[in-house]
């Protein structure tokens, strides 16, 4: 128990496993918002996620160089758990509406339904799945599945320039805005340091394809 504890303290996430977001219909609309919060603040432009990295972050870990294969490994091991979860149906996930964590992080919210349960349940067995291999992995607060389109606190100086927080009416419009659905097709390791690929998105170590087969539909 104390060892655990030990292990923890210096517990630094600097992996993830990363759902992407894909759906053109989804980017253009966070798009549009991320320019409705500059037109209104200017200076908040540099703390807005850039375009090709939208995703939603289904567990954090801790990896070292010589457990990235772990990783990997766990990886696969996880996709006939997911399997087994869908029955071989697809999972959408719808968008909707926005919100923020604490004023610091904005993001496009999961709209309510029945796709939340198998969400949570992959997300559960995929924390299970790493730690079993003795990766590092999970967070103490419950999972809360977001799509993120602004860091405030990832610009230090916007702080001491006075902007300390992202206000309600730069996202109002938006508020309950449908963004659009994303089908869950694939589920990637990523580096959360790498330099990050020219399309934009992560570094990522390894992928797995979700749902090459079914056709019926979790969510709407
Ligand atoms: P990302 O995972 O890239 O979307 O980043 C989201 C940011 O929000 C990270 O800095 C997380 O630490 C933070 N975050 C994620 N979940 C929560 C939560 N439930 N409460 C507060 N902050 C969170």
């Amino acid at each position: 128990m104390k060892k655990k504890k030990k292990k923890y303290k210096d517990y630094q996430p600097n992996y993830f496993l990363s759902i992407p977001i894909t759906n053109k219909e989804i980017t253009k609309g966070i798009k549009i918002l991320q320019n409705a919060v500059i037109q209104q603040d200017k200076r908040l432009a540099k703390a807005m996620t850039g375009d090709g990295s939208f995703h939603v972050t289904l567990l954090v870990m801790q990896l070292n160089d010589d457990e990235v294969n772990i990783g990997i490994d766990a990886l696969l091991e996880l996709k006939p758990f997911i399997e087994e979860i869908l029955q071989g149906k697809h999972l959408t996930l719808p968008f909707q509406g926005v919100d923020t964590f604490g004023n610091q992080v904005g993001f496009v919210k999961l709209a309510e339904g029945e796709h939340m349960n198998p969400l949570l349940e992959i997300a559960e067995v995929a924390k299970r799945t790493f730690q079993e291999k003795g990766i590092l992995a999970g967070e103490s607060r419950s999972f809360k599945p977001h799509l993120t389109f602004m860091k405030l606190y990832k610009v230090p100086w916007l702080r001491k320039m006075g902007v300390k927080k992202i206000d309600p009416k730069f996202y109002e419009k938006f508020i309950s805005h449908r963004f659009g659905d994303e089908m869950l097709h694939r589920i990637d390791l990523c580096s959360m340091l790498k330099k990050k690929q020219s399309n934009g998105y992560y570094h990522c170590e390894s992928s797995i394809v979700i749902g090459d087969g079914g056709h019926q539909n979790f969510g709407v």
